[in-house]
């Protein structure tokens, strides 16, 4: 490339790349607080109808299904800014040392309500004593995206297992995570397309689970940014494993 171009051309180039990337970051950041002050207010008028004494069924269902987008947007609002963050070379991890298998317990906790609501039970298999330098909540926010991922693509009554255990390649430490679920399963076509922004495999199956198709960017961002590595195996109708190493 820069043979073609003059280093005098690239940049400005350079220069709006960059400021594209901030302001994707600045407008994620600004849109937060209407946000945040937009859900305090739905919440506020709900409770204020629950408490009257007036029965207005179509104000109920308008709200709630306002809360509802609002949370949408809040969500996708947040992993843009991540990406914009991650973009810009900001996403560092912050490593200290922490217990792996007592964090991805933590995370795992959290998606059991939703689990529970699909009757899926998620299986964690970790060492106890297992302690690694990396940063706790990108370690925590790549189990959840993962977990959560493997939920939603599941009917009821499946079981996800999440397996962490620690191995040595070619005399790297590595810390491996397995996140299986027998799902739905992804395409062949589409598993190469699955870490890209804003893609989603076959919209009108899954647009009811309500996802934006950042959650594997992201991810796939986290690992990037410990020089990792994450892939998904999957066969339609049987189920998907994605593996994550990460060195330590
Ligand atoms: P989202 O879940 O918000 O759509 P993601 O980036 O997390 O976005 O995932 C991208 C796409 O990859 C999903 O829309 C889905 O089609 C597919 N996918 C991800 N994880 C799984 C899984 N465990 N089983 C089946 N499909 C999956």
């Amino acid at each position: 490339f820069s043979y073609w171009m003059s280093r005098k051309a690239m940049v400005p180039i350079a220069r709006s790349y960059a400021r594209q990337k901030e302001f994707a970051a600045d407008a994620s950041h600004e849109l937060r607080t209407p946000l945040s002050v937009l859900l305090t207010s739905i919440e506020a008028l709900q409770l204020e109808l629950e408490e009257s004494a007036a029965d207005l069924p179509l104000a109920h269902n308008l709200l709630s299904g306002m809360k509802q987008e609002v949370g949408s947007i809040a969500k996708l609002t947040g992993d843009l800014l991540q990406l914009a963050r991650s973009d810009s070379g900001e996403l560092a991890l912050n490593r200290s040392p922490f217990h792996a298998g007592l964090a991805a317990a933590k995370a795992v906790d959290r998606l059991r309500p939703l689990g529970d609501s699909k009757r899926i039970a998620i299986e964690l298999d970790a060492p106890t004593d297992l302690v690694v330098e990396w940063d706790e909540e990108r370690f925590a926010q790549l189990l959840i995206l993962l977990v959560d991922n493997a939920v939603k693509y599941s009917p009821e009554n499946r079981t996800v297992q999440v397996k962490l255990a620690e191995r040595t390649v070619k005399g790297e430490r590595m810390l491996t995570v397995e996140v299986k679920d027998n799902g739905i399963g992804i395409a062949a076509e589409a598993l190469p397309r699955i870490f890209d922004r804003f893609y989603r495999e076959d919209r009108s199956r899954t647009r009811q689970s309500g996802g934006h198709g950042l959650g594997l960017a992201i991810a796939h961002n986290i690992v990037n940014a410990g020089r990792g590595t994450i892939h998904a195996e999957s066969v339609v109708g049987k189920g998907t494993t994605f593996t994550v190493r990460l060195p330590l």
